[in-house]
């Protein structure tokens, strides 16, 4: 059983390479204020719903964003639709699910108890941690095979993970290099949240 770290200066980096970036965009929707006429000055004062659900950004505050892509008329009258580089540059960390949230089992856990729980608690994949050390990860289907037998004979024990200051883009580039769906995110040896495909495809990802 081992546990590698893949992103930026990590020893599974080598796994990566023939990853496809991505090259993905989201599109935002917001308003242009007394006015319906788009141009750039009107756009600078115009109220955009920045990155689905986050505080609401001026359309000065776009026009100096990194993520911009482009901006035009919407179909209503005054309304605006500016496209986004997907945040693949954003830490892990502003993605993950947190320690608090994490579904963690022992190895020893039969498959079929531990099914329940990720039933219960709605996740595809459960970490398997013996003595605090995250020793594999196992899904919903690998649980599904044998009631009765213990989680270790069916997760992965190789387990891929990044740090929380790996980049989105290098957990997409790494879930579709390894065909996996989700990496626990580890800060010193410690387990500190998880970043599942679920929670990338939210964030925008659309590749
Ligand atoms: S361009 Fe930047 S500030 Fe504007 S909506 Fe997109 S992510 Fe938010």
């Amino acid at each position: 059983m081992a546990v590698h770290l893949v992103g930026r200066s990590a020893p599974a980096n080598l796994r990566l390479s023939g990853a496809v970036p991505f090259r993905g965009a989201m599109v935002v929707r917001g308003h242009l204020l007394g006015t319906t006429f788009l141009d750039e000055e009107s756009f600078e004062q115009a109220r955009i719903d920045c990155q689905g659900g986050t505080d609401a950004k001026r359309g000065d505050q776009c026009l100096a964003c990194p993520r911009l892509l482009s901006y035009e008329d919407g179909d209503e009258p005054g309304e605006v639709v500016v496209t986004c580089a997907w945040a693949h540059f954003d830490p892990v960390s502003a993605r993950m699910t947190g320690v608090r949230a994490l579904v963690a089992v022992p190895s020893t856990t039969e498959c079929g108890e531990a099914a329940r729980l990720a039933d219960e608690v709605g996740v595809h994949h459960l970490l398997v941690v013996d003595g605090g050390s995250l020793v594999g990860v196992a899904s919903s289907r690998d649980l599904r095979t044998d009631a009765l037998a213990p989680v270790s004979s069916v997760m992965a024990g190789e387990v891929f993970a990044v740090a929380p200051s790996a980049s989105l883009g290098e957990a997409a580039a790494a879930m579709s290099a390894l065909n996996i769906g989700c990496l626990p995110v580890v800060r010193d040896g410690l387990v500190v949240g998880i970043v599942t495909l679920g929670d990338l495809r939210r964030a925008g990802l659309q590749a």
